[in-house]
C-alpha cells in the first residue's frame, strides 16, 4: 500500500475506529457483559474513541481498552500514519523524524515510537528460528575505549546474533539479543527463547554455543575465527551485524541495554519482513493492535 492508499484508507479518526471495531469484534459488537449485539454508540469527543453501550445492560466498552491505544490524547489516524512510516522505511523512522514528519511534540513522538517498538518486538517474541543457523556475538553501541573485555568498551553491550540461512545459504531471519554478559547462563537463556530445538549450528566454536547446541541438540558444526573459510562461512551473520550496526548509529544515540533492545527488535521486524513490501504496514498495524498495553500514557 502506497502511502496515499494508507492515507486514503486511514486518513479520519472514524476510518481508524471502524477498523479497530472491526478487528474486535469481527462478528459485530458482542457486550462483553450480557454477549447482547444491540447498542448505541457515544461519541465523547472527535479525538476519543466512541463508547459502545449495550442497550440490554448498559455496559459501555470502548474499541481501545485493552490495546495500545487506550485513552491516547494522539488523534488515531497520527498514530496510524506513525505506524505506517515505522513499518516502511527502511532506514527506520526516528522518533526526531516523528516529531518533524507528524507535527508532534518530541514527547510525544517519542512515546508513539517507544510503543511501536514495544509492539514489533512482542511479535518478534512469538518466533523461533530453526534449521541451519549461523550464530555469533557482537558488541554494539558506545566507542570502543582501551583494554576492555574482548574489546568492550564504554557504555557498549554484548549482542547474541542468530541468523536462519534457507536451504540456498541466504539470509532468512535474524534474532539480535543485546545481554548484559556472555556467560552460558545469560546465552542459554538467549537461545531458549530464540532458538528452535534440533537443526545444524554453524559458530566459531565459542564454548557457549557448543552448549547451547548440546542443549537444544543442535548439530554442531565449527569453524574457528581463523579458519580461511570462516569469512566465506559467517558471511551472512558479518552482513546482519554490519546492516544492525548502522540502523543503531543512524538513529540511536540513547544509553542503556533496555532501550538499545528495542532497537534491536525494531531492526530484526523489518529485517524479517524485508521481502515483504508495504503489506509490512499492515503487519505492524495489526501487532499493534494486538499488543498489550504499556505503562506509558501518549
Ligand atoms: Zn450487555
Amino acid at each position: 500500500m502506497t502511502l496515499q492508499q494508507w492515507q486514503d484508507k486511514f486518513g479520519t479518526n472514524e476510518a481508524c475506529y471502524a477498523y479497530l471495531v472491526t478487528q474486535r469484534w469481527p462478528d459485530g459488537f458482542i457486550c462483553p457483559k450480557c454477549q447482547g449485539t444491540r447498542y448505541w454508540t457515544i461519541q465523547r469527543s472527535e479525538r476519543t474513541a466512541p463508547l459502545y453501550e449495550c442497550s440490554q445492560c448498559h455496559t459501555q466498552a470502548s474499541v481501545t481498552a485493552g490495546t495500545m491505544f487506550h485513552r491516547t490524547k494522539v488523534a488515531l489516524r497520527t498514530w496510524f500514519l506513525a505506524i505506517y512510516l515505522m513499518a516502511t522505511d527502511k532506514r527506520g523512522k526516528s522518533a526526531l523524524a516523528l516529531h518533524r514528519e507528524l507535527g508532534l511534540p518530541y514527547a510525544t513522538a517519542w512515546l508513539l515510537h517507544h510503543k511501536i517498538q514495544h509492539a514489533m518486538a512482542e511479535r518478534n517474541a512469538q518466533y523461533q528460528l530453526g534449521g541451519l543457523l549461523e550464530l555469533d556475538d557482537a558488541y554494539f553501541g558506545g566507542v570502543s575505549h582501551g583494554p576492555g573485555k574482548r574489546g568492550r568498551g564504554i557504555d557498549q553491550d554484548p549482542v547474541v546474533v542468530d541468523v536462519s540461512l534457507t536451504g540456498k545459504g541466504r539470509p532468512q531471519f535474524a534474532f539480535l539479543e543485546a545481554v548484559p554478559d556472555l556467560t552460558k547462563e545469560t546465552v542459554l537463556q538467549v537461545l531458549e527463547r530464540r532458538v528452535e530445538n534440533l537443526g545444524t549450528w554453524l559458530s566459531d566454536g565459542a564454548s557457549i554455543y557448543a552448549a547451547g547446541a548440546k542443549a537444544h541438540q543442535a548439530d554442531h558444526k565449527v569453524t574457528p575465527s581463523d579458519d580461511p573459510e570462516a569469512p566465506k562461512v559467517f558471511h551472512w551473520i558479518n552482513t546482519v551485524i554490519s546492516l544492525a550496526k548502522t540502523f543503531l548509529d543512524g538513529t540511536y544515540h540513547g544509553r542503556g541495554r533496555a532501550r538499545r533492545q528495542l532497537y534491536l527488535e525494531e531492526f530484526s521486524y523489518r529485517f524479517n519482513r524485508r521481502y515483504l513490501g508495504t503489506p509490512i504496514a499492515d503487519r505492524l498495524l495489526t501487532a499493534c493492535v494486538q499488543a498489550k498495553p504499556h505503562p506509558y500514557g501518549a
